[in-house]
């Protein structure tokens, strides 16, 4: 297959058009979106979507967040909308949220993994509204990477994943947020934090008071344990080389990092700090900016196996705001290895 590549604005109605059809006729496109790109299908057509968990290698058991354009497509895929879901669209959505809801009998069982819940999201990139608009249907869509590998942030990224695999990707440019979205469960007797991301568990709680914290979050989950929400059980966002969180004042971790160093040994650092390391540096965003730090993560894990790294030492993120989604998917990248100094 060859996959076809499109640069395009959201005033590019003629390549909009064409990529809607694709859509349409069930195929897969990678689409921008503020969080990172996604591999979009037709989330109404069940045969469209098992194409993604082939074209990703994604296990079967890990459901898909559908993607909408506007607030009242919602009320098809769902039995029930509760209040909060009202509330928390009006308050972060078009963004970086993504809700859980009991769902209706439109979604295929290939979207919700077999669960009685479907994931919905309203995404903020223009790119993504104009292509969800001339598909003309809600699209499913988990980001567009290998599955196991880091999610792609740049239409390079994705071609380097999926380049043949898949019928087109749109390139809208570097993603904005960078981390996926918070995925935030209403179909629990509580809500539920089952995944932190550009929205965080500080705006969640201004909208809804009382938001638990599901313990996958910071946990590795115990063998044959349940997960919430099966995505986190898996190991993520990994590059090849061996990532290792040192977690210490910088002062703590450059020794550390020094007395390691080697010809395959990498930091994971912040901007600036790269000086006082004896190890080539990989600058992942500004100490003080976890927002900028979650928008160059990804790249950063990526860039290590480019560079044939074999061993790298990263900087503990803090895990407040956007923090903890930096933490999270960190975590999952060193499959939970911590040192302290
Ligand atoms: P991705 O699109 O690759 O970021 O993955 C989607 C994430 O949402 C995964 O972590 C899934 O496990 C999670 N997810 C999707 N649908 C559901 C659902 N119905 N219940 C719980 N988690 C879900
Ligand atoms: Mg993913």
């Amino acid at each position: 297959m060859q996959t076809r590549y499109y640069a395009i604005t959201p005033e590019n109605r003629q390549a909009l058009a064409e990529v809607g059809g694709i859509l349409r006729a069930g195929g897969l496109v990678g689409i921008p979106t503020e969080t990172v790109y996604g591999l979009a299908a037709n989330a109404l057509d069940g045969a469209a979507v098992a194409k993604i968990f082939q074209a990703k290698g994604r296990p079967q058991d890990n459901p898909l967040i559908v993607h909408i354009a506007a607030f009242p497509q919602l009320y098809a895929l769902v039995r029930e909308a509760p209040m909060q879901a009202a509330a928390l669209a009006h308050a972060y959505w078009p963004g970086p949220l993504t809700m859980i809801l009991p769902k209706s009998r439109l979604i295929p069982d290939a979207v919700s993994a077999g669960l009685d819940t479907v994931a919905v999201r309203m995404p903020s990139h223009p790119l993504a509204q104009a292509i969800i608009q001339a598909a003309g249907v809600p699209l499913a869509a988990p980001s567009a990477n290998l599955s196991g590998s880091p999610s792609p942030t740049t239409a390079q990224h994705v071609l380097d994943d999926m380049q043949g695999r898949i019928d087109a990707v749109v390139d809208g440019g570097p993603c904005e947020v960078g981390v996926e979205s918070t995925v935030i469960t209403l179909a629990a007797a509580r809500p539920r934090l089952l995944r932190p991301g550009g929205i965080t568990l500080e705006q969640l709680r201004a909208v809804l008071g009382e938001v638990e914290v599901d313990r996958a979050v910071e946990q590795q989950l115990a063998a044959g344990e349940k997960a919430a929400s099966p995505g986190m059980k898996y190991k993520h966002y990994a590059p090849a080389a061996h990532v290792v969180i040192v977690r210490g004042p910088f002062e703590r971790y450059a020794s550390y990092v020094n007395r390691h160093a080697g010809p395959a040994v990498a930091a994971l650092c912040y901007e600036g700090e790269e000086h006082a390391l004896r190890v080539r540096a990989f600058p992942c965003g500004q100490r003080d900016d976890p927002a900028s730090q979650a928008r160059h993560l990804f790249d950063a894990l990526r860039a290590l196996d480019d560079a044939g790294v074999k061993t790298a030492y990263a900087r503990c993120p803090e895990k407040s705001g956007v923090g903890l989604a930096v933490y999270n998917r960190l975590l999952r990248a060193a499959a939970f290895e911590i040192v302290d100094v």
